[in-house]
């Protein structure tokens, strides 16, 4: 029965010897270890045998047990080696090979130039506010002194939803909603998007605009001065050069419109700048005491100034775009420039 059992042992590593996969290796366990495999059924003779030989045979039976077990477990081993080592061969990454660019986007010139003019009067203490761009005309024309029968109504064109409901024309109001909001001082921008019936080469009927709001004890025209000076040479350079203009708003008293020296030419004058070596880029004025009645402020105690500018004629200025519509018509080889 002994060698029986050691015969058993031999052909078993033979056999495990020539397996080659785990499956292999799991049909040999079955076929010598497994409930109905050749070493149970030796071992189903061990009644037969008599009381001497039975702890001896029992031995030889444990030691072939044992030794197979190792046997399939270290050939099991090897095969999940091989095969671990085939697959990563095959699925072999070039860590050296350059990566795949994800295309990344880019901001648009309109987005730039709203965060550098907000983040210019972000430093000088503005902050920021908004406002709906659906409008009540009280909001957009009556508290800026703009009322129903006005004239400089005609300056602008309305898109009106009725009566007293409008697609806001300038982000003026926004003004008016934080002044109702808060007593002075006031020191704000309002960034956004406004509406007109327009559209040319130059005019687009929804366009940008950010206007700019001080109101506090003791503003003089020289703060407004002197604040608007010192954005323009932050924006387009410190050497550019400057000028103010008397104009007429309805809701400044006085009023100015400002102007830069041509960007294009430097103020020799060109076709851009129509030969006289200036642009203008913004309306700004001492705020009108109309308005302060308007939303509850003391105009004996108080004074302010007030600027708006268009975001668009800005970036193309500072980009040197000759057509506004580039920036509306989303076109990837424009946008990508930026
Ligand atoms: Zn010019």
């Amino acid at each position: 029965m002994k060698d029986k059992l050691e015969a058993l042992l031999d052909q078993a590593l033979s056999e495990l010897a020539q397996a080659s996969t785990e499956e292999g290796v799991q049909e040999l366990r079955v076929k010598y270890l497994g409930k109905k495999g050749e070493l149970t059924s030796v071992m189903k003779g061990l009644g037969a045998l008599t009381p001497e030989e039975r702890p001896v045979i029992g031995q030889v039976v444990n030691t072939v047990k044992s030794k197979l077990e190792e046997a399939f477990e270290v050939r099991g081993g090897e095969i999940r080696e091989v095969v671990k080592s085939a697959r990563l061969s095959a699925e072999r990454i070039d860590v050296t090979l350059p990566g795949r660019r994800r295309p990344l986007g880019s901001k648009h010139p309109i987005t730039l130039v709203t965060e550098e003019i907000t983040s210019i009067f972000g430093a000088l203490g503005f902050a920021v506010a908004e406002g709906p761009e659906i409008e009540l005309d009280f909001y957009n024309f009556e508290a800026l002194n703009l009322p129903k029968d006005h004239p400089a109504r005609d300056m602008q064109d309305t898109f009106y939803f009725g009566e007293s409901v409008l697609l806001r024309t300038h982000t003026s109001p926004v003004q008016i909603r934080t002044m109702l909001k808060q007593p002075p001082p006031v020191r704000i921008i309002a960034p956004g998007t406004v509406y007109r019936c327009d559209s040319d080469a130059t005019h687009s009927p929804m366009f940008h605009q950010v206007e700019g709001l001080m109101v506090d004890k003791g503003i003089t025209f020289g703060d407004l001065k002197g604040i608007l000076t010192l954005f323009i040479s932050q924006l387009f350079g410190s050497d550019i050069g400057v000028r103010l203009r008397p104009s007429f708003f309805p809701f400044t008293e006085p009023s100015a419109e400002v102007d830069i020296a041509c960007v294009i030419c430097r103020g020799k004058g060109c076709r851009v700048c129509k030969e006289t070596g200036w642009l203008e880029i913004l309306g700004a004025g001492m705020v009108d005491p109309e308005v302060y009645r308007h939303v509850g402020y003391d105009s004996e105690l108080y004074t302010g100034f007030a600027f708006g500018m268009g975001i668009e004629r800005i970036a193309m200025l500072k980009y040197g775009i000759a057509d506004m519509r580039l920036l509306f018509e989303n076109d990837l080889r424009f946008l990508k420039q930026f």
